[in-house]
């Protein structure tokens, strides 16, 4: 692959942080009618292409696609669903519903296809598979800024910038070369998520806060301590419990830092007391002495409206994870706002290895976008080739870059990503975009509002803030041109309009 650049040296990984301004240096330097470089066409990839495209800079789309598919593959074409054909909730108190209705009032293409190929679903938009994904390659093969090759890229190209968005299921070799440069610690190839409660739903007089040992401040973590009995029944029930089947290109082969909870449960009945429910050191004070064994719950957000269940990534089925939960003590009533999983997914510890602009530390110019960023889920992935495309748009043209605000969904699933939040360090998850990303609303005359009334009042603002946004970001232009084009959407192979 030509580059008007000399390749990475293979010591980048070593070497200190770049600040952002390296990726702009990089860009500068281009010609300015050079195409961008995106890997894969699948949700962040196709997203990408197009906002860049519409913005007047040239992509060249390299997709593995129809010479090689991933395992979970199954379609030629692009931004393929590889399993639920839903993109989830719809209503604006939901979270990814909030997140779809700025992608569809800033001009995304997925948004205008999968609203042009939908299928009844309630609550959530459902589209039609292989229409939806026929209709984005459509729509991406015909643009005249846009090129698409058919190539398996097996290194990270030479060309600046480029753009990685080659999903969970990114191949071996390409993998290996993303470890030349975020280093082995940089990559994981399975997550290992641990569920999310909101803090209004946990019984605050059955649980505690505190250190282990007192260390790190009295209330860094809140404490669901358990009897003998109670462990015993919890352990029982985690070994009964329905699970979900790997995949086929899923080896039960786990790290022994982030196994399954269950297969902890299954290495013995007392390995979880020495794992993460080990009460030692934390003394419950309404008896002065540690319980037999201890859940502990760790804070989501700097407003401490949830909390995640420390170790508890599990591949028991949701409803069972909600049953079998529902035994610790304090959570009997719990509402989650996130549950727990453990699938194959490529994804680098973000906060460590992304600057802001999302392009890698080590080696500006390169960006990543999509599921390989440590987002989750077909809409959040798109949502972050959105913003990787508005913004390198911006920054290719000489533009003042601006980020979405942190209050929009856009913004708050792009601080997910970022070093200055709770979440970054070490223990990086994915995550879908969910409401403890979003910062606080400020109380109304002292009081905090109900939950659905809360998620209202933050989509509200969001919705508000999104528009100064959308005027810098030539969005409304964007969104203009696609509806405009929209009448000409027809659903793949029928021949229907569908706008
Ligand atoms: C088994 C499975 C089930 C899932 N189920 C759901 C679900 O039900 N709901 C949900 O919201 N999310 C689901 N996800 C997650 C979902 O796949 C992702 O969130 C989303 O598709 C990621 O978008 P992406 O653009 O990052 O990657 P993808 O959509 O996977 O796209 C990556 C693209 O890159 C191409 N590519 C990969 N490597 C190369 C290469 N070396 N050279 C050239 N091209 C390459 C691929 O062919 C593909 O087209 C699932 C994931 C898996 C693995």
């Amino acid at each position: 692959m030509a580059s008007e650049h000399p390749p990475e040296s293979p010591s980048a990984s070593s070497s200190a942080p770049e600040s952002p301004s390296a990726s702009s240096a990089h860009e500068a330097r281009r010609a300015p009618d050079e195409p961008v470089v995106i890997v894969g066409a699948g949700m962040a990839g196709s997203e990408c292409a197009w906002q860049l495209a519409e913005r007047g800079v040239r992509v060249r789309l390299l997709e593995q696609k129809p010479a090689r598919r991933t395992p979970a593959a199954h379609l030629d074409t692009f931004a393929e669903m590889v399993c639920s054909n839903s993109m989830r909730g719809a209503a604006m108190t939901n979270a990814v519903g909030l997140l779809k209705e700025e992608l569809r009032r800033a001009g995304s293409l997925l948004m205008a296809c999968a609203d042009a190929t939908s299928v009844p679903a309630g609550g959530a938009l459902a589209v039609e598979r292989a229409a939806f994904s026929g209709l984005v390659t459509s729509r991406l093969r015909a643009h005249p800024r846009i090129r698409v090759e058919v190539a398996e890229v097996l290194e990270v190209p030479d060309a600046r910038p480029c753009v990685l968005a080659t999903g969970p299921l990114t191949g071996d070799a390409l993998a290996a070369d993303l470890v030349r440069l975020v280093g082995s610690a940089g990559l994981a190839y399975y997550d290992a998520i641990a569920p999310i409660v909101t803090a209004e739903s946990i019984e605050w007089d059955e649980v505690f806060r505190a250190s282990r040992y007192d260390k790190g401040g009295d209330d860094a973590y809140v404490n669901c301590p358990m009897n003998r009995e109670q462990y015993e029944a919890f352990v029982d029930a985690l070994l009964a419990a329905q699970k979900v089947a790997p995949r086929e290109f899923e080896e039960a082969r786990y790290f022994e830092g982030c196994l399954p909870l269950e297969v902890m449960a299954e290495r013995g009945r007392e390995t979880l007391r020495f794992g993460p429910l080990k009460p030692v050191g934390l003394t419950d004070p309404r008896t002065g002495r540690w319980p037999y064994a201890c859940v502990q719950l760790r804070q989501e957000d700097p407003a401490g409206t949830a909390f995640n269940l420390v170790g508890f990534q599990s591949r028991m089925t949701w409803p069972e994870q909600m049953r079998v939960f529902a035994l610790i003590p304090g959570l009997a009533k719990a509402e989650y706002a996130r549950l727990g999983s453990v699938h194959r997914n490529t994804f680098v510890d973000a906060p460590t290895v992304l600057d802001e602009t999302l392009a890698l530390r080590a080696a500006p110019g390169v960006y990543l976008a999509g599921q390989v960023t440590g987002v989750e889920g077909y809409v959040e992935s798109g949502a972050s080739g959105f913003v990787l495309g508005v913004t390198l748009a911006q920054r290719l043209r000489g533009e003042t870059v601006t980020p979405p605000p942190a209050t929009t969904a856009l913004g708050a699933l792009l601080s997910h990503l970022l070093p200055s939040t709770l979440r970054g360090g070490p223990g990086f998850q994915p995550s879908n975009v969910v409401w403890s990303m979003f910062p606080a609303l400020p109380p109304r005359e002292g009081k905090r509002l109900q939950k659905r009334d809360r998620y209202q009042a933050m989509a509200d603002r969001a919705l508000i803030d999104l528009e100064p946004w959308l005027d810098a970001t030539g969005a409304r232009l964007v969104r203009a041109q696609a509806s405009g084009s929209a009448s000409t959407l027809e659903r793949p192979g029928s021949g229907e309009a569908l706008a």
